[in-house]
């Protein structure tokens, strides 16, 4: 039986609660985050303040630079998580499946719901018009047969919108997709795909499982079945991310520290996105090493406070790295991931939010 889920993601949702409760931000470019003058990043942003190129996890100090007029405002979690709940009491009366991503986004299996006939373009739709009557914010949808293409499909016609992939319609529509737009694709991975010339789903699709192994090892399996639009998580109502991470294998294997150590730099900034994307902070790092003799070592650090702000991440990667033998046995392979992981809704407004 083919599953119905959707995907819910509500639009620019910590500007548009500020729009919504000031009405003379309405109509302006509204950039939620540190100070303009901090060393903080935008959380999310209006779609007045995208038209300047403005877009979250950037520096509040570039949004700046590209929009001086904007009006910058501090995060209030209190009203975000008061409206997520209000959209969590909307979902209950369609279906119980319900996996939060974050307090914006949340998948729904509404297989066994009976509303319309159980069309999940409706129910979807009534959803959408449900959540403006309680909490008069918009939000947007995708509708499919898995959570991976759900995911994709509700991006398609943001704002206020929503789009379906039905079963068939997956492979036409991955086709010409530019590979970046795939979830699970980060930036380093990006261009390690470009450089292997895969630019687009078609591209990802006329690899063989053989070739992908031998790019990108564990997740070869992966990214093989999402360019054919195959995904079979179940949408779980009680799953919580242990952890966040990323790695990359090398061509050749490397010596050089520094080297090393800017590869490393990478990771973190795509790990780090990562993790504000599904506003999560962690209070543990570790870096895994694989040297070319495939023996591997992870190295770790657990704080009492949280670790993926600021610049806390960035300068412990040096000294877990000193930890290993990397000075001595060349490399094939470094990760750095994020364990102990929290929502940013359990960390007080004017706590430990330094990345805000
Ligand atoms: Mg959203």
């Amino acid at each position: 039986m083919n599953r119905k889920i959707i995907h819910i993601d509500m639009d620019a949702f910590f500007a548009a609660v500020e729009q919504r409760d000031f009405p003379e931000l309405r109509g302006q470019a509204v950039v939620v985050g540190g100070r303009p003058d901090s060393r903080g990043v935008v959380a999310t942003c209006s779609y007045e303040a995208r038209k300047f190129g403005i877009h979250s996890a950037m520096p509040t100090s570039r949004a700046y630079q590209l929009c001086p007029h904007a009006k910058f405002v501090s995060p209030r979690f209190s009203a975000y998580r008061q409206a997520s709940e209000e959209i969590h009491k909307v979902f209950k009366q369609y279906t119980d499946i319900v996996e939060p991503l974050s307090l914006d986004e949340a998948y729904l299996d509404v297989s066994e719901t009976d509303y319309f006939n159980g069309s999940a373009t409706l129910i979807a739709s009534e959803i959408r018009s449900d959540i403006y009557n309680a909490i008069q914010l918009t939000a947007s949808a995708g509708i499919a047969y898995n959570k991976f293409l759900a995911k994709l499909a509700s991006d398609q016609n943001k704002p206020d919108g929503q789009f379906v992939i039905r079963p068939g319609e997956a492979e036409v529509y991955l086709k010409s997709l530019p590979i970046g737009r795939f979830y699970g694709v980060g930036k380093v991975t990006e261009s390690k795909m470009q450089a292997s010339g895969i630019k687009t789903g078609g591209d990802l699709k006329n690899k063989t499982l053989v070739e992908l192994q031998r790019l990108f090892g564990n997740s070869a399996e992966y990214y093989y079945n999402i360019s054919r639009g195959i995904d079979h998580r179940p949408v779980s109502s009680n799953y919580v991310r242990k952890s966040l991470g990323s790695e990359t294998t090398f061509q050749n294997d490397i010596s050089d520290t520094d080297q090393m150590l800017k590869h490393l730099a990478d990771l973190l900034h795509e790990v780090l996105k990562s993790l504000l994307n599904r506003k999560l902070l962690a209070y543990t790092i570790t870096i895994k090493v694989k040297y070319a003799d495939f023996t591997q070592v992870t190295r770790s650090y657990t704080s009492d406070t949280v670790i993926s702000v600021d610049n806390k991440a960035r300068q412990l990667i040096p000294v877990l790295l000193a930890k290993t033998d990397v000075n001595k046995r060349p490399v094939r392979l470094l990760g750095v991931s994020f364990s102990n992981l929290t929502s940013s809704d359990n960390v007080s407004d004017s706590g430990q939010m330094l990345l805000f």
